[in-house]
């Protein structure tokens, strides 16, 4: 039975006017109250406010979990790649440094051995075919060697070299020789089979081995000597010379003996390292002149003389390799960083068209006596890029058990939560007639009363006692006095609108709280529900019986600014409507006090 929507409108003042369905009746002594005082309940969360919390819950611990491996595993990993990179362009460093070497070595021990052999006299100028033949052999057995000579200090030369162009010519033997003060110049060619092929005299060749920088820097040092590397003539391909003194018994100087050695090779075999598709090794020396590159020799032409010669670092085109030598911050720290600790190594990141490169430079050993420095560059791509897919192939796998995880958490929560939330309702609602407990008025009702008085709108509150329902008790017996109860529930329920809060306070008392609802109309409503339930009897086990209720209307007002003083008002109407008789209504306001009530009933 809804009410007519149009009544609700907000309280008009003055309209408080006392009404009861039955104004007359004796007034007798209070009847002693059933149920307890009005208490504080603290509030529970809302069945909405449960499963928010659990959602929210398990969503925010997945995410914490999955971010959590995911930051630790990517550290973990960013450490371990860079980490594998450093090596892999360590070691890559490390087997150029040892093949380089190896390269080097046998020119260096051919000088060393050439030197030897002339100071134990084993090998001679005098015996000039002999010293020919240990040339010539030295040149077959080591193919990166390109000449080997030896010049005295009368000015004397013998040359055996290499010849590229012709298989005719596979030697070149160029002797400078003094008989009886006579100057002879004279080429040999040797075929394949070391037959001679063409025999030239060159009268007007004015070579003088001791004005060559190779002699004098021997001399001047005492000790084997490497020049830098530049381009041979004949060749074409980058090489260079390692000279040695030889001395006499009388530890006088005898000449000098000269080994070159094509370095182009190692640019070949730094081609064959890994260092992935944008990557290249490089050997450079102190001033920063190319000695090998894994994409070939790099020379350049010599502007003053139009010479080849080998290209500086700074000079070729090439923006990583430029970007790169800026670990060197100067020129000077080339040259020192040449002569540094094995171990010592610099490192450079180069971002070059969204690319970031890796480089390390390092020098050969100190006691070395070549003062090089190998550098490696490599693309971080080129080796991450398929562990970085990787990665990302296990960050979606991660994600996506994680969801399947938070899905099935949920749906267990929400298996468990089940009881937790029946519980929680059943905390709320009266057992035996099913509508909203004590408990939950005393949650709910303080705050509608709040709201109403600050948004100034009215509000009214009916307490509804079952008149005698002891009598029904002790006559039908208990059950039947709770079927009564049920259905008076019912019918009270039913009798207001879904908005109102309707709750059984106590035994056989109801509480309604109307929302937007003047005293006028609480009061209609109240007689309403009078008529409810005194209309029809009330069908039970035992029969029908006849049942009354009795009512107290009260209003938010100046003097009941709270919910307690409310219901403590409709409370003190509810008694008066009992003392007048029962089956009635009474509305707080003018009501008699309960001193009038007491001297009334005397
Ligand atoms: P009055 O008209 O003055 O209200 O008389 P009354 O007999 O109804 O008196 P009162 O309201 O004090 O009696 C309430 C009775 O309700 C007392 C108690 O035995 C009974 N009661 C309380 N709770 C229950 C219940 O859950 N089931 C049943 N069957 N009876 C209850
Ligand atoms: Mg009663």
């Amino acid at each position: 039975m809804a009410l007519d929507k149009l009544a609700r409108s907000p309280r008009v003042p003055g309209d408080s006017n006392p009404i009861t369905r039955d104004a007359a009746g004796a007034a007798t002594p209070g009847s002693a109250r059933h149920g307890a005082e009005p208490v504080p309940v603290r509030s529970l969360p809302s069945r909405s406010a449960l499963r928010f919390v659990i959602v929210a819950g398990l969503i925010l611990l997945q995410i914490v979990t999955v971010a959590g491996i995911l930051l630790s595993q990517h550290l973990n990993e960013q450490q371990v790649l860079r980490e594998h990179m450093k090596r892999t362009i360590g070691g890559v460093i490390d087997e150029i440094k040892e093949n380089a070497q190896g390269f080097l070595t046998p020119t260096q021990n051919v000088a060393e051995l050439s030197r030897r052999l002339f100071e134990a006299e084993t090998i001679s100028w005098a015996r000039r075919s002999e010293l020919e033949r240990y040339f010539l052999e030295q040149l077959r057995v080591i193919p990166q060697l390109d000449a080997i000579y030896y010049g005295d200090r009368h000015g004397q030369f013998l040359m055996v070299r290499r010849e590229h162009n012709d298989g005719e010519r596979a030697y070149l033997i160029k002797t400078i020789e003094f008989n009886d003060e006579v100057r002879r110049v004279e080429k040999r060619w040797l075929n394949r089979m070391m037959g001679v092929f063409e025999r030239v005299d060159e009268t007007a060749d004015t070579y003088d081995p001791r004005a060559r920088p190779w002699y004098k820097n021997a001399l001047a040092k005492k000790e084997m000597v490497w020049t830098d590397p530049y381009v041979f003539f004949t060749s074409k391909q980058p090489g260079i010379t390692a000279a040695v003194t030889v001395f006499d018994r009388q530890n006088g100087v005898q000449g000098v003996v000269g080994v070159d050695m094509e370095i182009g090779k190692l640019s070949d075999f730094l081609g064959e390292q890994n260092v992935g598709q944008r990557g290249a090794a490089l050997i450079i020396n102190r001033q920063g002149d190319y000695i090998a590159h894994s994409h070939a020799p790099r020379v350049s032409i010599d502007m003053e003389t139009g010479r080849l010669r080998m290209a500086r670092i700074d000079e070729l085109d090439d923006p990583i390799e430029k970007a790169a030598i800026t670990v060197f911050k100067n020129p000077g720290e080339l040259l020192n960083f040449a002569w540094l600790n094995l171990e010592d190594s610099l490192h450079a990141s180069i971002d070059i068209e969204g690319e970031r490169y890796h480089a390390i430079f390092r020098p050969f050993p100190k006691m070395s006596p070549w003062p090089w420095v190998i550098g490696v560059y490599v693309a971080e791509t080129d080796f991450i890029g398929p562990i970085r897919r990787g990665k990302r192939n296990k960050m979606i796998v991660a994600i996506i058990i994680s969801a399947g995880i938070t899905l099935v958490a949920f749906l267990m929560a929400r298996r468990f939560m089940r009881p937790v939330v029946a519980l929680r309702d059943e905390l709320d609602r009266d057992v035996l007639t099913g509508v909203h407990n004590r408990r939950s008025l005393f949650e709910i009702a303080p705050r509608l009363v709040e709201q109403a008085r600050t948004s100034r709108s009215p509000l009214s509150v009916i307490i509804v006692d079952i008149d005698q329902f002891k009598k029904i008790n002790d006559t039908y017996g208990h059950a039947v006095g709770d079927q009564v109860l049920t259905v008076v529930a019912q019918r009270l329920r039913h009798a207001v609108e879904q908005e109102d809060l309707f709750a059984r306070y106590a035994g056989d008392e109801f509480v309604l709280l109307l929302p937007q609802t003047e005293i006028l109309l609480a009061c209609r409503v109240g007689e309403r529900l009078c008529a409810t339930i005194s209309g029809t009897p009330i069908n039970t086990t035992s029969g029908e019986i006849a049942v009354t209720v009795s009512l107290g209307v009260a209003d938010l007002g100046a003097d009941r600014k709270n919910f307690e003083m409310i219901f403590d008002e409709a409370d003190r109407a509810l008694r008066f409507a009992k003392v007048n008789g029962r089956d009635r209504v009474a509305v707080a306001g003018t009501l008699p006090t309960s001193k009038d009530v007491e001297v009334a009933a005397r």
